[in-house]
Parts: structure tokens; C-alpha cells; sequence
């Protein structure tokens, strides 16, 4: 199937790592011309020459912190700069503390919001004008099975990504006459980083080893096993082309049957 995604610019958050990443290359093999951000300039660095090697695709690496204002608007304008416009925007970032609802402080709160939340609500402010002006555009915002059913001890991901979700429909249904469509991914439990920090915890809060941990938590998957971040990438690679272009407003999940919801 052709995503008809060539030539198109994508600007894709936090992709030294993980499901940015993989959505990165997803993009780039699609011949996208990319721009990708993660806070460390060396890993994205990395992740920029290994993308650029491997696709033969045009890669510009910016360091930025998106749940900082300036390095989330940043990002996308010195992206829209170099290309000339911005045609998709994958909105993600690193993953909020894990504890339980007593231990959370303010602070931690506040900085999930601007992690979470506001990274999003900046990228795609800011990305938007650039797509109305080329007559359209494609968004998708990383969640959480945590929109579907809580996760335990996570519940500043319970709380807060329901939020962006709100998020993603007000703006899919403002945008829809520009031609944006706006759209929610759902990972269920994907091997990365962040799923072995999230194992790493529950193994020490329960007093479990790593592998029992990681065992109770695939024993939930109806298929298996984890999901692979490229399973992801995929999703948002179909949902960001032209062969979606009848779906926004619309929160997908990709978790191996996990969610057990009727809606
Ligand atoms: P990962 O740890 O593999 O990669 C995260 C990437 O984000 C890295 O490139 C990191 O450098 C970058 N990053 C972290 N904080 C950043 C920041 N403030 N600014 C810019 N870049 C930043 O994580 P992942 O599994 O790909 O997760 C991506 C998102 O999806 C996270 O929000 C995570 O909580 C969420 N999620 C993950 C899973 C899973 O099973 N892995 C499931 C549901 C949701």
C-alpha cells in the first residue's frame, strides 16, 4: 500500500528511543523528510545518523526538552525553517513518574502536565499554521492504555493523558475544515525503555524479580507477548498519511487485545 507520505515533512518528538523512534524510521522509509527531537544531543544524534544510513532520508536532529514551552515551540519552528512548512507531527514524550496516589507531589503533578499535556498542546499550536497554510495536515498525540483502564500506580498517566484525549477531539473537531485531522494512538505494553523502568518499579514495590514482574504483565496480553515499538510506528504511519483520511477524532489502540472494554 502506498501511504502517499512522500516528500511530506514530519516533525517527530522524543525519538532518540523507542516508539518515536521507530516512527521516525517508519517515516523516513516512507520518504519523509524528517525533523526528530529528544532532550540528549548525543543519542539523538545517534538516532539521526542511524535513520539517515539506513533510509537515505533528510534528518534534522534538535535537542529540546518538550515539557519546556520554549524547546516544544522551538522544536517545531526551527523545523518549519529549515523545511519550508510542516505537513505531520507525531506529539510525544518520556513517560511521567510511576508511585502511588500518596506519594505524588505538587511538583510532580505540574511537571507531568507540562510533559504530558501542555507538550502537546504547544507542538500542535504551533505546527497547525503551518499546516492550514499548505492546504492540510496529519497529528497524532502518543497516549496510554491508561485512557482505556487505569494503570496501577501510574496515576498521574490515568489522570492526565484522559486530558489529552479531551485535547485531541476539541482540536480534531476544530481543525477538520483546515483539512488536520487529529488522532490518538493507545500503546498497550510495548518493549522499550520505558516499559522496563515501569517493570523495574513494580518488581521492587512488590518484591519480585524482574522476569516475574515482567511475566505478570504479559501473562494480561490475549497474543502473548509485548508489543514491538514498530507495531506502533505502523499504526502512526497509516494514521498520518492519506489513507486515513476519513478518520480523526479517533483514539486507536495497538496492545495485543489487552484493553477488555466493549467501547
Ligand atoms: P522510551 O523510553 O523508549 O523513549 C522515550 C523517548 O522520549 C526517548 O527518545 C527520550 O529521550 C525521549 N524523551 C523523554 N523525555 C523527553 C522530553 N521531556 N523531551 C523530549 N524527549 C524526551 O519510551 P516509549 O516506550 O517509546 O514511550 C513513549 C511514550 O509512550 C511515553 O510517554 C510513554 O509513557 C508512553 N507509553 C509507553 C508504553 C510502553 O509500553 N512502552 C505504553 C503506553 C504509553
Amino acid at each position: 500500500m502506498d501511504l502517499g507520505l512522500k516528500g511530506k515533512v514530519a516533525v517527530v518528538a522524543a525519538a532518540s528511543q523507542g516508539m518515536g523512534r521507530a516512527t521516525a524510521f517508519a517515516l523516513a522509509r516512507e520518504g519523509c523528510r524528517l525533523a526528530i527531537c529528544a532532550r540528549g544531543a548525543e543519542p539523538l544524534e545517534a538516532a539521526a545518523a542511524e535513520i539517515r544510513k539506513t533510509t537515505g532520508a533528510e534528518v534534522l536532529a534538535i535537542p529540546a526538552d518538550v515539557s519546556r514551552a520554549a524547546d516544544a515551540v522551538g522544536f517545531v519552528e526551527k523545523a518549519r525553517a529549515h523545511y519550508g512548512g510542516v505537513d505531520l507531527l507525531l506529539a510525544n514524550a518520556g513517560g511521567p513518574p510511576t508511585g502511588r496516589f500518596d506519594a505524588l507531589t505538587d511538583e510532580q503533578w505540574a511537571k507531568t502536565f507540562d510533559l504530558t499535556f501542555m507538550s502537546a498542546v504547544r507542538m500542535i499550536r504551533t505546527a497547525v499554521p503551518s499546516m492550514k497554510s499548505r492546504g492540510g495536515g496529519s497529528i497524532v498525540v502518543i497516549t496510554s492504555i491508561s485512557v482505556k483502564q487505569p494503570i496501577d500506580s501510574l496515576g498521574l498517566s490515568n489522570a492526565i493523558r484522559s486530558g489529552v484525549v479531551g485535547l485531541v477531539k476539541t482540536v480534531a473537531r476544530e481543525y477538520a475544515a483546515d483539512h488536520i485531522r487529529v488522532n490518538a494512538v493507545v500503546p498497550g505494553y510495548i518493549a522499550t525503555g520505558r516499559m522496563t523502568e515501569i517493570i523495574r518499579n513494580r518488581a521492587e514495590r512488590e518484591g519480585k524479580t524482574f522476569e516475574v514482574a515482567q511475566q505478570t504483565e504479559v501473562g494480561q496480553v490475549p497474543l502473548g507477548r509485548m508489543g514491538r515499538p514498530e507495531e506502533v510506528a505502523d499504526l502512526i504511519a497509516f494514521l498520518l498519511s492519506e489513507r486515513a483520511s476519513y478518520i480523526t477524532g479517533d483514539v486507536v489502540q495497538v496492545d495485543g487485545g489487552l484493553y477488555r472494554g466493549v467501547h
